[in-house]
């Protein structure tokens, strides 16, 4: 096998033995380039499937599917050749890094683009986009050719985290604030993760009524601030923290799990019976729910397993400052600004993952000072989202605008500030600290150079697609740059 395409890669140079750190078989990452290469192709032959262009790229992102026999039947879906992709392993390293980098962020959009779908959104450019961009990676194209496609993927992409924005909002209302609880209840319950609002909507009219409490996990957190989903007084709070900690969190748990989009970490044989997919995510041995969308298995298993019986003690999160509340916010922000009360922004966001130098990010967060105000989104979060950080005249340090679906949301915040201050959003007093895992942080900088946004930090480690000629071009156009230590960080950040 090789794969190269997230943060864990083997050595932070490429997966090539019998299975990958995520645990993919070669048998999968095979599959999963020959999925690529039917797209690719099919592309080439100009064909508008965008399902089965959106299908496809979302399927092989990193924790979504494992199942060789799901993959195979998305590539009889598609019925054609798949172009070889070892011609694009094998090529020239700065064309095989722009072609990644590509690819990658292709791969990460489609996760938007299936979202928005569920919710009967789409957008013909963003649809068009993935056509011409696999038709390009077919072909034999120089970096010339290449780099301008890098820029638009993130262009697009923007358009497409703004359709689902549009999406989420307008299906669900506008998040607000919403303090959400990790205490368990007694009795039968479910937890849900992944990022599919549609799917958890759906499980919450199946349940109720039924005596299940529904909680929410990893990247479902975000979804208490919307109205239209806390209104079902059976969604509960949240149950765990990041991906990475489920087969620690989930071991033995007395409820049923299910999982609608990454990030899925291989069951453990202590809980594997209780997990359920749903959506493009596929494990071989665990039962999938298929797009009827009957969740009536699950809530099986959950009132067979019937809980916790003692209740389980937790803490209080706070989640749904989305781009609405806080542009609500505007006039005391800008007024705290002025009047010197808020010194710096800081946006410190993007995945979690196994590594320990991840720790950095909460260790970042503890040392901001006091003036300063920290903006979160995606589950890089659960790194320090305990942390009581205080309150700016009644504005909270600590600012979690949801998940990495939500990065247009930043995005939004921050315009909406330059205009404030008449100044490009490279001069506002704001830095953005990110971590990425997979393939959507690719998508979600590629949207943030395409904007002209400069001295971006990002950690943990640089990607292992990115070439020294590309990176080159990325340090000297876009002045980003890998994260150090936080104090390092700081010390140069407060001083401009
Ligand atoms: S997705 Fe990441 S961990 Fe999994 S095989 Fe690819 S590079 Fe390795
Ligand atoms: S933020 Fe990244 S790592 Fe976390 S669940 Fe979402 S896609 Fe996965």
């Amino acid at each position: 096998m090789f794969c190269f395409q997230c943060e864990q890669t083997a050595n932070c140079s490429a997966c090539s033995g019998a299975s990958g750190v995520c645990g993919k078989s070669g048998a999968a990452a095979q599959a999963q380039d020959n999925l690529t290469g039917a797209l690719i192709t099919l592309a080439g032959m100009n064909s508008k499937d965008y399902n089965l262009f959106i299908d496809g790229l979302f399927t092989t992102v990193t924790n979504v599917n494992f199942s060789v026999k799901s993959i195979e039947a998305l590539i009889q879906r598609a019925g054609v050749k798949p172009y070889d992709m070892t011609q694009i392993w094998n090529a020239d390293e700065d064309i095989r890094s722009l072609k990644s980098l590509i690819l990658f962020g292709l791969r990460g959009m489609a996760a938007y683009a299936y979202h928005a779908r569920a919710l009967g959104y789409s957008d013909d450019e963003v649809n068009a986009f993935f056509v011409k961009a696999l038709a390009a990676l077919g072909k034999d194209l120089g970096m010339d050719d290449l780099l301008p496609l890098v820029m638009e993927t993130g262009r697009v992409n923007l358009k497409c985290m703004e359709l689902l924005d549009r999406a989420n909002t307008q299906t669900y209302g506008t998040p607000s604030p919403a303090e959400v609880e990790t205490e368990i209840e007694k009795g039968p319950f479910i937890v849900i993760t992944g990022h599919d609002l549609r799917d958890l909507e759906l499980l919450l009219k199946q349940t109720e009524g039924k005596g299940i409490n529904i909680y929410t996990h990893g990247e479902m957190l975000p979804a208490h601030g919307y109205p239209e989903l806390r209104k079902y007084n059976h969604l509960k709070g949240n149950f765990g923290t990041a991906w990475q900690n489920q087969q620690k969190e989930f071991d033995s748990i007395p409820g049923a799990l299910l999982f609608t989009t990454n990030c899925l970490m291989p069951p453990k044989a202590s809980y594997i019976d209780r997990v359920f997919t749903t959506g493009l995510v596929d494990f071989e041995g665990v039962a999938h729910i298929d797009e009827a969308k009957d969740f009536s298995p699950v809530i099986k298993k959950a009132l067979d397993l019937g809980g916790y019986d003692e209740y389980q003690p937790g803490k209080t999160l706070s989640t749904g400052f989305g781009h609405g509340t806080i542009l609500g916010l505007a006039d005391k922000v800008i007024e705290s600004v002025k009047s010197g009360a808020i010194k710096h922004f800081f946006l410190v966001a993007g995945c979690d993952g196994i590594k320990s130098s991840r720790n950095y990010y909460r260790e970042f967060v503890k040392k901001t000072p006091d003036d300063t105000i920290v903006l979160t989104l995606a589950c890089g979060k659960f790194r320090f989202n305990d942390l009581d950080l205080g309150n700016i005249g009644g504005i909270p340090r600590l600012l979690d605008m949801g998940q990495c679906n939500d990065a247009y949301g930043a995005v939004k915040v921050a315009s909406a500030l330059a205009e404030a201050f008449g100044c490009s959003v490279n001069d506002l007093p704001l830095s953005l600290i990110l971590s990425w895992y997979e393939q959507k942080a690719v998508c979600i900088l590629l949207s943030l150079l395409s904007l002209g946004i400069k001295d971006i930090r990002l950690g943990p480690t640089l990607p292992a697609f990115v070439s020294q000629n590309v990176l080159k071009y990325l340090v000297e156009n876009f002045a980003i740059k890998p994260i150090t230590t936080p104090d390092e960080d700081l010390k140069a950040i407060i001083k401009h």
